[in-house]
Order: structure tokens, then C-alpha cells, then sequence
């Protein structure tokens, strides 16, 4: 059986709308709260194809990255570079969060999402998550036990395991290159996973996105619709502005060509709301349609989805001002500042899974003294941001190891710049 790319990517774009439609459809109806349908197709069979999905995404990130990130160390021609390439990935990451957290909280101010919400007084608890040290987060990115960090799915523990096992593997002479060649040929196989996994895609995206649609409240839309618009006008802008922008200036490459290449992995993240589980996805279209070498990818990539996360980040700036707002607080420019910081440092070391955001950002109202428990209005609608941010995350992600990869000689653009969709499964 043979599929290609293009069909693929086609099935995927028309389960995404057809969960629209479907989900949006059983919400306004009213249907979705009939207990047959919601007990047998909303949490019976949709959710359970999702879930399906869902999982078997995630059950290919560990042997993924470890494998190819492996292949990738070992294969690099000086392994200096890769010191080289981590430092300029770790800064251009931290540029794009800073920009994104700031763009935020500047149409935040100038739009006012807190402004005439009615706030009714909240007495739900939160637990406050303390954001760790920037010393803990270092000394937590070295395991203590290899086989612990990939059960528990620690990234930046495997990623630290997998760079010093490649490195072993380049000192070791013969029996480092009999090891690099079954590592490569697990990666092969590992690559043929990921694309028979994806067969189930089109299915996956549609059942995930049903259910979302179809049980949430769309009336809390409305009720907190200059947050929620608020929130997606700052992605949209990062999305289309600011990373095509970085894109063109810092490497030249064609924005227009990044984007056709790489929507199919927007559409992955939206659906699952998670860049941890869209990683397989977009490590496999970074080096087989954007033309980034393996080396560079699975390194900068797997980083990316742990640590990189500028969707969340626009999100918790325009939290912090919303929650400031309708909590009558001015914050100085000193706490602006300090917001920038903690959510920056935050997203380092927190898993890229649904929901956490909202997680991290108890950390952010907690450093600047705002309350905790104004976090329960915006949860309601949080799912839909989650997703959409999800999308830009992994953008983010992508874009920044372009840059980097192109400035280091390791993209090749008659990849990134051809529109050859080749076959991606055959059994
Ligand atoms: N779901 C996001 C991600 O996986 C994180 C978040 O903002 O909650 O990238």
C-alpha cells in the first residue's frame, strides 16, 4: 500500500474541517448533551480514536528523538559546531519568547481585555506551582538514571543522554561505528513507525477536534470575547509577522515556502494541543521538507517542543495584564518586567503537554503578587488557545532551526525550496 504525502496532508486538512463542522454543529444543537450520543460517540468512539492517536504520537518521541539524536551527534563532521548551534538555538528561543510575551502585553494594554468583565468573586483554590531556579533547572537537565528520563519522558534529560552517548559513540573507534550502524538502521525503522503511525492521522485530527468543539462552552466565548480575540490577534500576529520576518532577515529564506511546507504540523498541533506529541511530526517534516540536516534537527527540535514556547507565552502576557485589569491592579514596569522573566524562565524544563500553560502561568501572577484564583475564569476557555498556541509553538520551534541551520550550513534548499511531495508510507 502506498500513500503520498500530498493525499495525506489533504485527509488530515479534511478531517480537521470536518470535526469543525461536526463539533461545532452537535454544540449549537444542543445534541451533545443528549446521553446516547455523548456517551456513545462523545466519549465513546471519538474520544477513543483521539486518544488512540494521541498515544501513538507520543509513544514515538522517546525512540525518536534518542535514536535520531544519536545518529545526529555521531554524524556530526566537528563536534564543536554543536556547542555552537546549541548556543545560538537557546538564544534565538529566548528572543522569539521574549518578543512574543511582550507583543502581548502591549495589545493588552492598548485593547484592555479586562476592561467591562463582570467578575463574579471566584472561590475555587489553585495551587501555586513555584517557578524553580535557573540552577535547578541545569542541574535537573543531567539524569541521574538514562533509563528513568526516557520512562518518565524528562527531554532534556534524554536529549543530554543521547548528545553524550553520540559523543561516546564518535571517541569510540570500531565499536563506535558498529553501534552508529544499528542506530541507523533503528532509525530507519524507527522513521517507517512514525509513517505508518501517521496513516491514522486524518482520523485522529477528526475525532480530537469533534470532541473539542462539540462540549466547549462557546457561550463563555462570548462572555470573555476581548480576552479570547485578544489572545488569538497576538498568535496570528507573532505567526504571520514576527517569525516570517526573523525568517527573511536573519536567513533569507522564503516565509511563503515555510509556510506550505510546514502547515500539515500546525494542523497536528492544533489537533492535539501538544508540541510534545506533534514532535515526531515536525522533526520528520524539518528535515524531509525543510531541508534541515538530521544533526541539527533532532537536536534543535526536540529542544524546541521542551523548552521553546512563545504561544504560551503570548497567552500569559495577556493573562497577567486581563487578571491585573479585572483585579483593579496597575503593575510597574519593573513587575512588567519580571513577568517577561518568569515566563521565559518558566517555559524552560515544563513538558510541552495540554493545559500547561495555565500551570505556568500561577507562577507568573504569583511573582508580581496578582491573585492565583482568577486563573478559574479563563480555564473555561482554555482548550481552544491551548490549541491555537500549540500551533504557534511548534512553529516557533521550526522556524528558529531554519535560521539557525541555514546559517550553519546545514539546510538544503533545493529541499526547502522544491514542492516534491514524496511518498511518505509503503508496506
Ligand atoms: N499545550 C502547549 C504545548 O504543548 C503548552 C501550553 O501552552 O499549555 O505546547
Amino acid at each position: 500500500m502506498k500513500i503520498s504525502n500530498a493525499k495525506l496532508t489533504r485527509n488530515i486538512l479534511i478531517g480537521m474541517g470536518l470535526g469543525l463542522i461536526l463539533g461545532l454543529a452537535l454544540n449549537f444543537s444542543g445534541l451533545q448533551k443528549n446521553e446516547w450520543i455523548s456517551s456513545l460517540f462523545i466519549e465513546g468512539v471519538f474520544d477513543l480514536v483521539g486518544n488512540i492517536f494521541v498515544r501513538s504520537l507520543k509513544l514515538l518521541v522517546v525512540p525518536l528523538v534518542f535514536v535520531s539524536l544519536v545518529c545526529g551527534t555521531a554524524a556530526m563532521d566537528d563536534v564543536r559546531k554543536l556547542g555552537k548551534i546549541g548556543i545560538k538555538t537557546m538564544g534565538l528561543y529566548l528572543l522569539t519568547t521574549c518578543i512574543a510575551i511582550s507583543l502581548a502585553m502591549g495589545l493588552a494594554f492598548i485593547f484592555k481585555p479586562g476592561q467591562g468583565v463582570a467578575v463574579a468573586e471566584t472561590t475555587d483554590s489553585i495551587s501555586i506551582t513555584e517557578a524553580p531556579s535557573i540552577w535547578e533547572v541545569i542541574t535537573n537537565m543531567f539524569p541521574t538514571n538514562p533509563v528513568q528520563a526516557m520512562a518518565e519522558g524528562s527531554m532534556l534529560q534524554v536529549i543530554v543522554f543521547s548528545i553524550l552517548f553520540g559523543l561516546a559513540i564518535v571517541v569510540s573507534g570500531k565499536p563506535g561505528q558498529r553501534i552508529l550502524s544499528i542506530f541507523t538502521d533503528l532509525n530507519e525503522i524507527v522513521l517507517k513507525l512514525v509513517m505508518i503511525l501517521m496513516l491514522i492521522a486524518p482520523y485522529g485530527v477528526f475525532a480530537k477536534i469533534t470532541v473539542v468543539f462539540a462540549v466547549e462552552g462557546v457561550d463563555a466565548i462570548w462572555q470573555l470575547g476581548r480576552y479570547f480575540f485578544l489572545v488569538i490577534l497576538a498568535l496570528v500576529l507573532h505567526a504571520v509577522i514576527v517569525y516570517p520576518s526573523l525568517l527573511k532577515l536573519l536567513s533569507g529564506l522564503s516565509p511563503i515556502r515555510f509556510l506550505k511546507n510546514f502547515y500539515k504540523v500546525q494542523i497536528f498541533a492544533f489537533s492535539t494541543a501538544s508540541s510534545n506529541a506533534t514532535l515526531p511530526v515536525t522533526l520528520e517534516t524539518a528535515e524531509k521538507k525543510l531541508g534541515v540536516n538530521n544533526s541539527t534537527a533532532s537536536f534543535t527540535i526536540p529542544l524546541g517542543a521542551t523548552i521553546n514556547m512563545d504561544g504560551t507565552a503570548i497567552m500569559q502576557g495577556v493573562a497577567t495584564i486581563f487578571i491585573a485589569q479585572i483585579s483593579g491592579v496597575d503593575l510597574t514596569i519593573g513587575q512588567l518586567l519580571m513577568v517577561i522573566v518568569t515566563a521565559t524562565l518558566a517555559s524552560i524544563g515544563t513538558a510541552g503537554v495540554p493545559g500547561v500553560g495555565l500551570v505556568m502561568l500561577t507562577m507568573v501572577l504569583n511573582q508580581v503578587g496578582l491573585p492565583i484564583e482568577k486563573i478559574s475564569l479563563i480555564i473555561g476557555i482554555d482548550r481552544i488557545l491551548d490549541m491555537i498556541r500549540t500551533a504557534v509553538n511548534v512553529t516557533g520551534d521550526a522556524a528558529v532551526t531554519c535560521i539557525v541551520a541555514k546559517g550553519e550550513g546545514q539546510l538544503d534548499e533545493s529541499i526547502y525550496n522544491s514542492d516534491t511531495q514524496e511518498e511518505v508510507a509503503r508496506s
